[in-house]
C-alpha cells in the first residue's frame, strides 16, 4: 500500500510513553516519576478562582504572570524565559529551530529518549555517545562532535546522576552550536546550571513543572537563555501553546516555594530510605539526584521483577535496551507506596 507519510516518518519508530493506568484502576506508580505529593494548595486555589473570561480569551503569548513568577524565584529576568507546553514542548522547538540534515543532535547515552525521537522527526543525524561505567560525561567526544544542538540531561534519566558544573562550563565553552541543559529534575538536585544560560550566549537550560510541582498534567515548562536566542525559538513556537489554566496555576505553584521545598524534602528523604531497604535486598543502587532510582536486582532478571511487580499492581520502568535491561528504574513514592514495593520485592526475590 502507498503511505501517505514522509520516508521519515515511516522510518521512525515514535515515543512510546510510560504506560498509564486504566480508569479507576488501583495502582502504586512508580513508572514515569511523577510527584507522589499533589500540587501546592496556592496552585488549586489558583484554578478554582480562574475567571470565565479568561476561557473565552486567547492566554498571553508570553504567559507574562508566569514568567515574572519564574524571574523572582530564580533570580533572572522575566525576558530571559520562554514558556512551552511542557518541557517536551521546548525541546522540540529547540530541535525544529536548530537540526536537520547535516545539522546534528548530540547527547550522551543513555539518556532521555525523546531527544532521539525529536532528532529523526527533524532529519537530523544522531550522535550518541556512551556515558563511562560511573557515568563519567564522554567530554571528549561530545566535543569533537560538534553538535549544532548538544543535550544533556542533568540530572540524568535514567541514571539518576547530576553532571558537574565544571564539565558543562567546558562544553559551552568549546561548542560552536547550541548546549541544552535538561533541569527536569533540578527541584530534587544539589546545584543548578541556571548560571550558564546567563554567563554562555550558547546555553539554554529546560525546566519543568511536571516533577518537582507536581503538575505533569498540567503541561507546564519553560526554558532560560539570552533574548537574542530566545527571539529565534519564538518564531518556531506556537503562540498559544500554553493555556490560560497553565499560565495562572503555574505562577501560584511557582509561587509557593515553602509548599515545593517541603514536598521535595520528604520525596528526597524517602529516597534515602528506599535506596537503603532495595540495598538490604541486595540491589545495586546508583547515586541519584532526582525522584527516582535507577537499580540492579541480585541476578539481574529484571523483566522478570518488573512483570511480578506489575502483576501485583506496581508499576516500574523497565526498559529493553543494551546497558539497561538488567535495571530497574523506580520513582520514589510516598513512605506507605515505598513500603508496599519492597514488601512485593520481598515476595519475588
Ligand atoms: C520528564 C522529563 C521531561 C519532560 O517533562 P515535561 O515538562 O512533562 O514535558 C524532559 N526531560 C527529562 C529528562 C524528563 O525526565
Amino acid at each position: 500500500m502507498t503511505s501517505f507519510f514522509r520516508p521519515g516518518i515511516d522510518a521512525l519508530v515514535g515515543y512510546k510513553p510510560g504506560e498509564q493506568p486504566k480508569p479507576g484502576q488501583l495502582i502504586i506508580k512508580l513508572n514515569t516519576n511523577e510527584n507522589p505529593y499533589s500540587p501546592s494548595p496556592q496552585a488549586i486555589a489558583a484554578l478554582s478562582n480562574l475567571a470565565p473570561e479568561a476561557l473565552r480569551r486567547y492566554p498571553d503569548p508570553y504567559a507574562t504572570p508566569f514568567r515574572q513568577a519564574v524571574s523572582d524565584v530564580l533570580d533572572v529576568p522575566p525576558n530571559w524565559v520562554l514558556v512551552g507546553n511542557g518541557s517536551d514542548d521546548i525541546l522540540n522547538i529547540i530541535i525544529r529551530a536548530c537540526a536537520e540534515s547535516g545539522r546534528p543532535v548530540v547527547y550522551p547515552s543513555p539518556t532521555y529518549v525523546l531527544y532521539r525521537t525529536l532528532s529523526q522527526l527533524q532529519l537530523a543525524e544522531t550522535v550518541e555517545i556512551p556515558y563511562g561505567p560511573e557515568f563519567q560525561l564522554p567530554l571528549d567526544a561530545m566535543i569533537a562532535a560538534q553538535g549544532a544542538v548538544t543535550f544533556i540531561a542533568t540530572p540524568n534519566s535514567p541514571s539518576g546522576h547530576r553532571v558537574p558544573i565544571e564539565d558543562l562550563r567546558q562544553l559551552a565553552t568549546q561548542l560552536e552550536g547550541l548546549l541544552v541543559i535538561d533541569e527536569a529534575y533540578a527541584d530534587f538536585a544539589e546545584d543548578t546550571a541556571v548560571a550558564l544560560a546567563q554567563e554562555f550566549d550558547n546555553v539554554v537550560i529546560s525546566r519543568t513543572l511536571s516533577k518537582g510541582y507536581g503538575l505533569a498534567g498540567l503541561r507546564l515548562g519553560f526554558a532560560i537563555a539570552n533574548p537574542a536566542l530566545l527571539a529565534g525559538l519564538y518564531k518556531v513556537r506556537d503562540s498559544y501553546s500554553v493555556d490560560a489554566v497553565a499560565i495562572a496555576v503555574g505562577a501560584a505553584a511557582l509561587r509557593d516555594q515553602v509548599y515545593k521545598d517541603d514536598c521535595i524534602a520528604k520525596v528526597k528523604r524517602d529516597r534515602q530510605l528506599l535506596a537503603q531497604a532495595l540495598k538490604d535486598l541486595h540491589f545495586q543502587v546508583w547515586p541519584s539526584e532526582t525522584n527516582f532510582l535507577l537499580t540492579q536486582p541480585k541476578g539481574g532478571d529484571a523483566e522478570a521483577l518488573y512483570l511480578g511487580l506489575k502483576q501485583q499492581n506496581i508499576l516500574v520502568r523497565y526498559f529493553k535496551q543494551p546497558g539497561l535491561d538488567d535495571k530497574l528504574r523506580i520513582t520514589v513514592g510516598t513512605p506507605e507506596q515505598n513500603e508496599a514495593l519492597i514488601a512485593a520485592l520481598k515476595t519475588l526475590t
